[in-house]
């Protein structure tokens, strides 16, 4: 039997009935963590939960876009289990693609609405329960590639991720005090029904797509290569690192190919 590193851990996965969230809850549940995992898909949601185990996942209904439903969350966590150690702030969109010269700013809203104030609330709600009970917590949140570099998604999208980067930054600035981490996850493409819908995509075509940009080869980012940071990221193994972004992009992010360059062959 693997070490369980998340025994005897509460964690609260929003976006978990599908792509990274879902296979984070996946994850977290094998590695002794009693989740709640939120989403507004609730058909979804519940098979997830029940492919799992009752006795280690429950589904609950959560738009991040409205407060009250985050706190009720949060509320529903804590009658369960009586605590949260771990907060995945994941849920997210990828709005429409579309050029700034025609940008639909209610869609724009919408999505800073759900990647930003979506996000800002769940910490906001998840902290004061570990504030309350004076739990050294774990908050994770996913960015993305478009946290850093411009021209990976649609605009809104590229601004509501480099604001959430800001977003952990300074929460870990305030809740280090209280022995809370803030960090974040930025995923290089994985085929999820977000990038699928996206970019009008079957999943191997996002794979295919993904593997010709890449940056690191002989890798197929997968969902699960995501949970496995945020895995370590709620252990504590990574129980010094605050205020982090975790880039899993294989490189991906720092690398400008315009200097020419042949790979030698190292058998010729
Ligand atoms: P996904 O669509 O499979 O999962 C996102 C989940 O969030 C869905 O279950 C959806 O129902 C939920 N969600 C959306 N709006 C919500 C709301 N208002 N309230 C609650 N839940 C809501 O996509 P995914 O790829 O697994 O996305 C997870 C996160 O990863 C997102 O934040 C996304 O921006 C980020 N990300 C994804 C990729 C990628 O290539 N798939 C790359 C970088 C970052």
């Amino acid at each position: 039997m693997p070490k369980q590193r998340l025994e005897g851990k509460v964690a609260l996965i929003t976006g978990g009935a599908s792509g990274i969230g879902e296979e984070t809850v996946r994850l977290f549940a094998e590695h002794g963590a009693l989740v709640v995992a939120a989403d507004i898909q609730d058909e979804q949601g519940h098979q997830v939960a029940a492919s799992i185990g009752s006795d280690k996942v429950t589904y609950h209904h959560c738009d991040v876009r409205d407060e009250n439903q985050v706190k009720e969350t949060v509320k529903f966590t804590l009658e369960k289990h009586g605590r949260i150690d771990i907060l995945f702030s994941n849920a997210g969109i990828l709005g429409p693609l579309s050029c700034i010269l025609d940008i639909d700013l209610n869609e724009f809203d919408n999505t800073m609405a759900t990647n930003v104030r979506g996000v800002a609330a769940t910490i906001k709600h998840s902290a004061r329960a570990m504030v309350a009970r004076r739990i050294p917590g774990s908050i994770i949140c996913t960015t993305s590639v478009a946290a850093t570099i411009g021209g990976t998604g649609p605009h809104g999208y590229t601004a509501s991720k480099h604001a959430l980067v800001g977003l952990v930054k300074s929460a870990c600035s305030e809740l280090g005090a209280y022995g809370i981490r803030v960090n974040s996850i930025s995923p290089f493409g994985v085929a999820t029904p977000l990038s699928c819908k996206g970019f009008n995509f079957v999943p191997q075509q996002v794979e295919d797509f993904s593997c010709s940009q890449a940056n690191l080869k002989g890798v197929v980012l997968k969902a699960r290569h995501i949970a496995e940071a945020a895995l370590f990221l709620a252990s504590d193994e990574s129980s010094y690192i605050s205020g982090h972004n975790l880039v899993v992009d294989g490189g991906f992010s720092v690398v400008n190919r315009s200097y020419p360059f042949t790979p030698v062959d190292p058998n010729s």
